[in-house]
């Protein structure tokens, strides 16, 4: 705390309360004389039973004695504890009563010495700093660590968990309370300055919404608050200036450049004139989200030609100054300044929900590189390639709350902006001399770079299903109990995260959570042993997890069928998602699943490729951004002039088959049905497509150097944006085998659909239908046999595509921890562990 804070709630601690210790002693000297008069009541024994033979005593002391325990009883409440001590005194005896009141002493005094901890944690002599190692298991998949030339720097691959040990939650001293309640987000600005269109929010103190919505809809979890500059951003046009080729501007050697670091206001000021001045402008965040459960934007670092900027913005936030002046900013910048970001997907949404901020002129250095092709789209990839620098990304995982910031840490955050203005000019460069007349490619980064900055930030939001997620990706097998304590601890831990504004990793990992809803300890102790190390907040709500847990014990135990449950996930963060395998920094496919498809121009639509033949790609220069010809067909030999006939023919060839899929889903209600079967139809269109393409095997990660001047069928990114898993580039190979038995494949399909992704790199089975061609009517099978029998005999025969993945799970009665926590202490096998090692310390 600040000195001049300090002096600020000295002048009214608490109200009737000049200081605290005011307070204290008043509190004190109460609790004394209240001590005082219980020691005077009659003791239990000879006593006790002596006066309450006396009606006119016995009548008192129920009276009181209620009063008390109905006091005791909403401070619990108030404290969010547990446990009934009123209920009718008949069914909570005496002892029961006690063992509430000493269960609730210790969780508070817990968590008030928590707090203490927390607040010592302000002396700075004690933050010294903690450097970890950790060497990622997945080099492979993940390309943000992968270096770029194999020679050098290997040992470099591993990064470092930078932090302190008294780090004090930035949390502390934001003034607007961070709102972790499970409603939709509400944008933090008040109103809109300098806007086209001022009608979404207005100068009041809170949002105006445009007439359809009622307010009753943002009260629903799902509700989504419009983009409060949508309005610009679909009007956005670039200025002509940004669209010519001009001569790259040289990076200032980082040694030679001023980097200034703006805590205050007057700093904050200055910097928002000099960037007043800017024509474009780098920009990117760190963030912190271990500590916090919607996450913190700590850093933002800017760049301009000459300088170099990192805000701190854990300690600006407060400034609602900031917002204002911010927003104006932008919105000036909006016409006469490009800001450039790289990957900016997850930036957009942290400066909205952080700092009230909107990009609105955005080029997005990722997008570009995934338009020009490049072999790995990361910002240590285009750093290599057009600066020759050799980018250190071992501190991508430090911990940024820490203050005062060290040099390495400053050093990295500058990294990230340094060079970005000068990466942009010769990405638009390239984009330029490689697109066609109509700038075709520079345009489709901008677009894209606009779709990002149109992206509403969404809070995390529970419902009771999110837990089926978890459990089916874990591959157990629970009974009844175990699914029922799982739900309910994820609900606990959902409900305990915002409350005490951690992530949810930091409350319980996955893998314990599982580990205590699969072992159903009887004992305390035994809640503790499924952890290692024991997560604070554990230790804290054991008495609350341990009633969930035994409460579970109770329900009926049967076996439970697997509900198909197709939620989206609101906690699984492309970057943070510590599960995935696929973790890839500056993979951004997953975004474009909620990304609005109706607009997106679609090569089903005939019109368009007649309306606008330049549009894919003409220019004389080897570059083909699309297929010469239609994607659709499969007649190749029709000249244009047939075309009409030929699309006439294949839409109605298409509109005759019928996945073999979808017969084999349930009915729903919801058209499940006709997206399964849309979704196979593109993945026959691309398999069609890849019967013309070249022999040359492509792979989705590296495509051969012979490849690298032909920009090859980029666009069909917004035709096959449902899959955008296939473009991340997961490193899985493309082109398969053709020859995999058919038998194999189907078993791979159900389960892929189970799992609610039918993913591309699935070959499709590559017959042409003929023209008479009539479907099978799948309708007619006999859908029961998927469901398995349930005698054994039945089981043997039946194709049950399950059936490996439940017995896996079965099998595996020992603790092999899933899922490793980027931050958490390294998962090891708990069974491997000696004691020494149980004894771990939860990372602060
Ligand atoms: P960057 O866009 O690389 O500057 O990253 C911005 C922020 O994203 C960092 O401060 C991290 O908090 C977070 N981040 C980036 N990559 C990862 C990763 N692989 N794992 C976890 N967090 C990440
Ligand atoms: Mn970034
Ligand atoms: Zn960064």
């Amino acid at each position: 705390m600040s000195e001049e804070k300090q002096t600020e709630t000295e002048e009214e601690f608490l109200p009737g309360f000049d200081t605290l210790t005011n307070y204290t002693q008043q509190a004190l000297t109460t609790a004394l004389q209240a001590t005082k008069c219980s020691n005077d009541l009659p003791a239990t024994g000879d006593d006790f039973d002596y006066y309450s033979s006396y009606q006119g005593v016995r009548e008192v002391l129920d009276i009181e004695g209620n009063r008390i325990l109905n006091i005791i009883q909403s401070i619990l409440k108030y404290q969010s504890v547990k446990g009934n001590l009123t209920g009718n005194s008949s069914a909570v005896d005496l002892e029961d009563k006690f063992d509430v009141l000493i269960d609730a002493n210790d969780q508070i005094l817990e968590r008030v010495g928590g707090w203490l901890d927390e607040a010592s944690g302000i002396k700075k002599k004690e933050t010294t700093l903690v450097v970890a190692s950790a060497t990622p298991k997945h080099n492979a998949t993940a390309s943000w660590n992968k270096k770029s030339s194999p020679g050098q720097g290997n040992n470099l691959s591993s990064y470092r968990l930078l932090t302190a040990r008294n780090i004090q939650r930035p949390q502390m001293r934001f003034r607007d309370k961070i709102d972790n309640v499970n409603r939709p987000f509400v944008p933090c600005i008040r109103y809109k300055p300098n806007a086209m269109k001022t009608l979404e929010v207005i100068i009041s103190e809170s949002l105006q919404l445009p007439e359809d919505i009622t307010p009753e809809m943002t009260e629903n979890p799902a509700f989504q608050y419009p983009h409060p500059y949508q309005h610009e951003l679909a009007h956005l046009k670039p200025l002509q200036k940004s669209l010519n080729v001009s001569a790259p501007m040289d990076p200032k050697p980082l040694g030679e450049t001023e980097c200034m670091i703006v805590t205050n206001l007057e700093e904050l000021k200055d910097l928002c004139n000099t960037l007043m001045t800017q024509e474009e402008i780098a920009i990117d965040l760190e963030h912190h989200s271990y500590r916090s459960f919607q996450g913190l934007t700590c850093l933002m670092q800017i760049s301009t030609r000459t300088n170099d900027y990192i805000i701190d913005t854990l300690e600006l936030r407060n400034e609602t100054t900031f917002n204002l002046n911010h927003v104006q900013l932008w919105v000036k910048w909006k016409v006469i300044s490009v800001q450039v970001l790289h990957g900016a997907d997850m930036d957009i949404g942290w400066l909205q929900r952080d700092l009230g901020l909107y990009i609105i002129n955005m080029f997005d250095t990722g997008q570009a590189a995934r338009v020009l092709n490049m072999a790995r789209h990361s910002l240590a990839h285009l750093l290599q390639v057009y600066c020759q620098v050799e980018a250190d990304k071992q501190y991508q995982l430090a911990d940024w709350r820490i203050r005062p910031l060290p040099e390495e840490l400053i050093k990295y955050a500058r990294e990230d902006t340094h060079y970005l203005l000068y990466i942009y000019d010769k990405m638009r460069n390239e984009l330029i001399e490689r697109g066609n007349e109509q700038n075709n490619l520079l345009h489709s980064v901008i677009q894209k770079s606009t779709r990002v900055c149109s992206q509403v930030y969404r809070k995390p939001i529970y419902t009771d299903g999110l837990y089926m997620e978890l459990y089916k990706k874990s591959k157990k097998v629970f009974n009844s109990r175990q699914l029922a304590s799982l739900k309910n601890l994820y609900s606990w831990r959902d409900r305990i995260a915002r409350v005490e504004d951690e992530s949810i990793g930091y409350v319980l990992p996955n893998h314990m959570l599982l580990q205590i809803s699969e072992i159903l300890p009887r004992e305390r102790q035994g809640v503790l042993a499924c952890c290692n190390p024991i997560p604070p907040l554990v230790r804290q709500y054991l008495i609350e997890i341990h009633n969930i847990i035994m409460e579970a014990r109770e329900v009926p135990l049967t076996t439970v069928s697997t509900p198909k449950i197709k939620e989206p996930s609101m906690y699984k963060h492309p970057k943070y998602n510590p599960d995935s395998l696929l973790n890839c920094t500056h993979d951004m496919s997953y975004q474009q699943k909620y990304q609005d498809l109706g607009n997106t121009p679609c090569l089903l639509d005939p019109t368009l490729l007649k309306e606008n033949p330049t549009m894919f790609g003409n220019s004389k220069e080897n570059i083909t951004i699309l297929k010469k010809k239609p994607l659709l067909t499969v007649f190749e030999n029709h000249s244009p002039k047939e075309f009409t006939r030929a699309q006439r023919m294949a839409a109605a060839i298409t509109a005759t088959f019928v996945s073999p899929i979808t017969q084999y889903l349930p009915e729903t209600k919801d058209g499940k049905h006709e997206q399964v079967f849309n979704n196979w139809m593109l993945m026959k269109h691309t398999a069609v497509k890849r019967k013309e393409a070249p022999p040359t095997p492509a792979t989705s990660s590296g495509p051969p150097a012979a490849k690298r001047q032909k920009v090859e069928v980029k666009d069909t990114g917004d035709l096959l944006q449902p899959f955008g898993k296939l473009k991340s580039g997961h490193g899985r190979i493309l082109g398969k085998d053709t020859d995999i038995e058919t038998s194999r494949k189907k078993k791979k399909k159900r389960k892929m659909e189970e799992e609610g992704e039918l993913q591309l790199e699935e070959e499709e089975e590559e017959e042409e239908p003929a023209e008479d061609f009539t479907p099978y009517d799948y309708s007619k099978v006999n859908l029961n046999i998927f469901e398995g029998g349930t005698s054994k005999e039945g089981k043997k025969k039946v194709f049950d595509p399950n059936a490996g993945m439940r017995r896996r799970g079965r099998g595996s009665k020992v603790y092999k921890p899933q899922f490793s926590t980027a931050k958490s202490q390294k998962s090891s096998t708990f069974g491997k562990m000696d004691k020494s090692q149980r004894q771990q310390i939860w990372p602060k």
